[in-house]
């Protein structure tokens, strides 16, 4: 027998894809992982086939598509006021994810730590702990999921290397707000704690809230790793694109390790993009039609025995109940195999499995697709 010692001994499958494929063997409508299940825009669609057809099928720039680079840093000057070089301050990724991934392990060194904020996205303490380093998990106050700041104060020492911040919030769909940005950068002053900004839902944002990107402070830039999606935005996610964007400084080192990884990204979606993201209503209306799918599953929801978690971003909306004593991975499982509807149990994202019994639901979804999961969940006693 080959001896292998894992480097993740705790980590299981991810829980997207244990409820996703629970789903299809129970043929349930799927709002668990996160993806729309409309189409997408056919003219980025038309874009891809066209630089397909005009041979734009080779290697592209290591840091992206040049053009497609110099449209995001206008854009994003454009919106924040912002000062980023296309060619010194962003990198074409596959995905966010991998984004988040490539930074923690450009800045990672053993022993350091990471303060992560629980529920979090499930690829953060394996991303940390692979590199060696460790994560310092702080619970989000529970109902609305904020973040204790005082207590973040007592967590800070010398080995502190990073905090991850991810606004609009999964799996909460809390949103920071400028307040909350004050208290980063009050704890970061004078340190060399660097921030990993995870914002793929940036433009996914409710209520007229505003989206506190770090893009936005110019000051916090010097230590961010700020990483985005065109899934999440151009309703896409299994084209697996993003990118992140950081100081020159720090962007030299995230590079080192992206040309040795993925190298460069798919050449054809680049161009299309770096024509696509010309149309500004495309991304600045999409949280108009967020809002009004999140509302949609709200007004469904009040038929059933469940208790809405206000969400103000993203592409999720937690609901908390108390009509059974399951566990909320239990109440999941059942209800994919007996209602045919799957959900995402919150406490998958907690380290010590914290249970409020709290399922999320993704609303990026058809109407219809709503009406029936919800029709399903109005059985529920
Ligand atoms: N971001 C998606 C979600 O939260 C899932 C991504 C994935 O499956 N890795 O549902």
């Amino acid at each position: 027998m080959l001896a292998l010692h894992s480097k993740l001994p705790q980590v299981g499958t991810t829980i997207f894809t244990t409820m996703s494929s629970l789903a299809i063997t129970h043929k349930a409508i799927n709002l668990g992982q996160g993806f729309p299940d409309f189409l997408m825009n056919k003219e980025l669609i038309a874009l891809v086939a066209d630089a397909m057809q005009k041979g734009k099928n080779q290697y592209t720039h290591m840091a992206g598509y040049g053009l497609l680079r110099e449209r995001i840093a206008e854009k994003y000057n454009m919106l924040y006021d912002g000062n980023i070089n296309s060619e010194t301050d962003i990198t074409i990724t596959p995905g966010g994810t991998y984004a988040i991934y490539t930074a923690l392990t450009t800045i990672l060194e053993k022993d350091d730590e990471v303060i992560v904020f629980e529920p979090c996205y499930d690829s953060y303490i394996p991303n940390i702990e692979i590199n060696g380093a460790k994560a310092i998990c702080i619970s989000l106050q529970y109902p609305d999921y904020s973040i204790p700041w005082q207590e973040v104060k007592t967590k800070i020492n010398n080995k502190t290397k990073a905090i991850i911040i991810n606004s609009p919030h999964n799996p909460t769909g809390a949103v920071l707000t400028e307040e909350d940005i004050v208290a980063l950068k009050e704890i970061v002053a004078n340190t060399n704690i660097i921030i990993v900004s995870d914002e793929v839902y940036e433009h996914l944002v409710f209520d007229g809230m505003q989206h506190q990107s770090i893009l936005r402070h110019t000051d916090l830039m010097e230590r961010s790793f700020v990483c985005f999606s065109f899934g999440k935005t151009y309703h896409c996610t299994g084209w697996k694109i993003g990118y992140c964007i950081a100081s020159a400084a720090l962007m030299k080192e995230f590079r080192k390790v992206h040309q040795f990884n993925c190298f460069s990204c798919n050449t054809p979606q680049q161009y299309a993009l770096a024509e696509y993201i010309l149309h500004k209503n495309a991304y600045l209306e999409v949280g108009n039609i967020m809002q009004e799918k999140r509302d949609y599953l709200r007004e469904l929801m009040k038929q059933t025995p469940f208790n809405c978690i206000p969400s103000h971003g993203s592409y999720f909306e937690c609901y908390s109940y108390h009509f059974t004593n399951e566990t909320d991975k239990e109440l999941a499982v059942r209800l994919t195999k007996e209602f045919g509807v799957a959900t995402i149990p919150v406490s998958a994202f907690y380290t010590n499995a914290t249970d409020n019994k709290v399922l999320r639901f993704c609303f990026a979804k058809e109407k219809d697709t709503l009406e029936k999961a919800a029709k399903q969940l109005q059985k529920l006693k």
